[in-house]
């Protein structure tokens, strides 16, 4: 990084729902990267969801406004909520880049999403516009991330970094089977967020 340069953390994901394995990475990420702050940004419509449950945009920027709200170097933003058809992460780097050109921009996400990066929309701008930080659970195999380099070349390797998360064993999918279940999930998502889904029952009848 350009000493001087103030570096910024994109968290990029569906938040369905979020969940204390996000923040940690969140905060794990700005620690690692010297971040100034990370923007969490729900995803509007995700472009790589057919078969699964996703809880509507506006919960999904509710409850993680909620779990946000009380980290000072964490923010939040509409762009890919307010945006109309699929959210690509291309699309959305380019505005921030377009808004402050001079700030070194991290996109934060799961690893097992960026191993699919060369089917997302123009990964070539992706990586033009952002450095990519691929969180993953604990015992991830890194070789996943490494074998990527034979699709994408050493340059842009060289701009993924995996950072390992401990806490990201928890899971959305495992919440939501919680949910159906009928288990408690508290403690795996943010008290504000628990009382949310439970009073606006965000994942149908499922109860919190
Ligand atoms: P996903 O396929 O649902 O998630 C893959 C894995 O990554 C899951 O284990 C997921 O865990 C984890 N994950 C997702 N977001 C994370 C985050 N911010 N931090 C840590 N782990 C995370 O992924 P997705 O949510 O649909 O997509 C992730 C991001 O990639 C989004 O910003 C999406 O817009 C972008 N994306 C872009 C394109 C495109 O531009 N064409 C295509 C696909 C994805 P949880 O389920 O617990 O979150």
């Amino acid at each position: 990084m350009v000493k001087g340069r103030r570096a910024i953390g994109l968290m990029g994901g569906t938040f369905n729902p979020i969940h204390y394995g996000h923040l940690v990475a969140a905060e794990a990420a700005r620690d690692a990267f010297d971040l100034d702050q990370v923007i969490f940004i729900p995803s509007g419509q995700p472009p790589h969801k057919s078969e699964v449950f996703v809880a509507n945009p506006e919960h999904r920027y509710l409850m993680t406004f909620l779990a946000i709200v009380s980290n000072q170097r964490f923010e939040i933003a509409r762009v890919e909520i307010d945006r109309s058809g699929p959210s690509y992460t291309s699309d959305t780097l380019s505005y921030f880049n377009s808004v402050d050109s001079t700030v070194a921009w991290y996109f934060i996400t799961g690893a097992d999403a960026i191993l699919d990066i060369v089917t997302w929309h123009d990964p070539e701008s992706i990586f033009r516009h952002a450095q990519l930080i691929a969180a993953s659970r604990p015992g991830y195999s890194l070789k996943k991330i490494q074998a990527l380099e034979r699709q994408l070349g050493p340059e842009s390797i060289a701009r993924v970094h995996p950072l390992e998360v401990p806490a990201l064993a928890i899971s959305s999918s495992q919440i939501r089977e919680r949910l159906k279940q009928g288990l408690s999930i508290k403690y795996l998502v943010p008290e504000a967020v628990e009382h949310y889904i439970a009073k606006n029952h965000v994942y149908g009848a499922l109860k919190a």
